[in-house]
């Protein structure tokens, strides 16, 4: 099974390998699809359900600015998201905004 480290945070993508450790200890990964090399940071895993609610409250209402606020999760992943989800996620989203 594929373990999953997070998403990337320039690109958003979650094709990620573990590359190492700072001098910090804290946690590199090298990104496969932008490659980009960084530090991964205290990524919390959202579910799709979560992810889905998210996402479906900033097109409905939301600025990026206001779901850090509700959700207390970063513009970044969230612009990370909406980036890489794109088309996926806006057909999600017409199903769940057709209900
Ligand atoms: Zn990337």
């Amino acid at each position: 099974m594929k373990e999953k480290i997070g998403n990337c945070t320039k690109c958003g993508s979650d094709n990620l390998l573990k590359n190492g450790h700072t001098s910090n200890g804290k946690q590199q990964y090298f990104c496969k699809d932008c490659g980009a090399h960084r530090i991964l940071e205290h990524e919390k895993d959202y579910s799709e359900e979560r992810k889905g609610e998210i996402i479906r409250t900033y097109l409905e209402r939301a600025s990026l600015r206001g779901l850090e606020r509700i959700f207390h999760v970063s513009r970044n992943t969230v612009s990370g998201w909406l980036k890489k989800n794109n088309r996926k996620t806006c057909l999600r989203l017409k199903k769940l905004l057709s209900r």
